[in-house]
């Protein structure tokens, strides 16, 4: 039996992780199960699987979650230390799910224990990227890149001797708004940006996707999974995103992997990982699909791209300046405080601005400096964003 733990186990990659699990009873012993506020989800999945424990990370749900699981068995935790704790608990392969910066401080705990870790969580590669993977390194442990392009370079190299590599393309849907004048993204709605047209994901990622911010944010970790230098990594729109992402060798050979739109293939690719096994996902009907398009990404209305290669270039602690004002303007948006396009525009004039500073960036990316460099993002971005308001 393998032993699993899911951090951010209520969410939409954490439900289908559990749903690949569920269908294959007895191969998995789940030692600890994470979410925030859906205290019924995690209560009903720590019940149903009989975890270890079952952790929320608001100590405000504390009393909710012990009276959901009272006479389960199942122990109950919660708070960022908890978290980190049931990262502690031994197991062989740990799904980190857990959407935004607060994924880093877990995913490097497991990392420790010399674990598999697959990482759907990209924010950890955009603001930590070296210090993961040194940490894995370090300890033994195997990172496993869980977001489709990711999943799909990866495949796309098995066998293959990276030196050969001349570029890699990852494919963006374009969103609801691919065709959108610049006019009329300025209006659009909190409602209009949670319409993707292919993918079903979390709320965040989604509206992340809309404004290419999903994009930008995987263009760095392409980078810092692979170790590709910016000018070999290209962005390609593909509405019917079902090319996941193309790998070019010297040879002039571009090789492609396509899917359904089902996260279930990455995880599952990562959770059987070394072998391939049966997958409950949509076979393709090429025929029935019958064509495919592409299209050059536009900077302009999707500034987010530019900026990914702004913090690229800049490096250091650029990707957690970048990564936290991109949470906080999506609050924003969320809340209604700020447009669409105040977003890109925001988080440029922040990231220029503590660019500008090295002190801000220089320093080594350690989990304290990335934790103070966020909160700092953070800071300015909500400043920002009242000076708008
Ligand atoms: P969801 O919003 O659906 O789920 C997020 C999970 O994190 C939930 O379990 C949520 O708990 C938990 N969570 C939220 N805030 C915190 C916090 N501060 N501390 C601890 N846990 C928290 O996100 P997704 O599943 O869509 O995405 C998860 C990660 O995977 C993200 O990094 C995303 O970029 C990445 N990813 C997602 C894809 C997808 O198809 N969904 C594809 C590729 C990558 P609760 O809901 O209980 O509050």
């Amino acid at each position: 039996m393998r032993r699993v733990s899911i951090f951010g186990s209520t969410g939409s990659i954490g439900q289908n992780t559990l749903d690949l699990i569920r269908r294959r009873p007895g191969d998995f012993e789940i030692v600890a199960l994470t979410g925030g506020r859906n205290i019924k989800q995690l209560a009903a999945d720590a019940r149903e699987f009989g975890a270890g424990v079952a952790v929320t990370a608001h100590e405000e749900c504390y009393d909710d979650l012990v009276a959901a699981l009272s006479g389960s068995g199942v122990q109950v935790a919660a708070g960022a230390g908890a978290l980190t704790e049931a990262a502690e608990r031994p197991a062989d392969w740990i799904m980190s799910a857990i959407v935004g910066a607060a994924g880093l401080a877990p995913g490097l705990k497991a990392l420790e224990q010399g674990t598999t870790l697959a990482l759907a969580n990209k924010e950890s590669l955009v603001t930590a990227g070296p210090l993961l993977l040194d940490t894995a390194r370090r300890f033994g442990a195997t990172v496993l890149p869980v977001d489709s392009e990711h999943s799909a370079v990866f495949q796309g190299l098995i066998g293959e001797d990276i030196a050969t590599v001349e570029r890699v393309i990852i494919t963006a849907s374009g969103g609801p708004f691919r065709d959108w004048p610049v006019g009329q993204l300025a209006r659009a709605t909190l409602e209009q940006a949670l319409n993707h047209p292919n993918w079903a994901m979390g709320q965040r990622i989604t509206i992340d996707s809309a404004s290419m911010f999903n994009k930008a944010l995987e263009v760095i970790e392409t980078k810092e999974f692979f170790g590709f230098t910016p000018d070999q990594i290209e962005v390609i729109v593909h509405p019917e995103s079902l090319i996941h992402a193309l790998v070019g060798f010297n040879d002039g050979a571009l090789m492609a992997h396509l899917g359904p739109h089902d996260m279930r293939h990455a995880i599952g690719f990562a959770l059987n990982w070394p072998r391939r096994m049966d997958l409950p996902v949509e076979r393709l009907d090429l025929a029935r699909i019958g064509g495919l398009r592409f299209e050059a990404p536009d900077e302009e209305r999707f500034p987010a791209l530019r900026l990914a290669r702004d913090v690229m270039a800049t490096g250091g602690l650029a990707g957690a300046v970048f990564n936290g004002a991109k949470e906080a303007v999506l609050d924003g948006f969320i809340a209604g405080q700020i447009g669409f396009l105040d977003m890109a525009a925001i988080v440029e004039d922040v990231l220029t601005k503590m660019s500008a500073d090295s002190g801000h960036i220089d320093g080594a990316i350690t989990l304290d400096n990335v934790a103070q460099t966020d909160h700092l993002a953070r800071v300015r971005t909500r400043e920002a964003i009242a000076a708008k308001t």
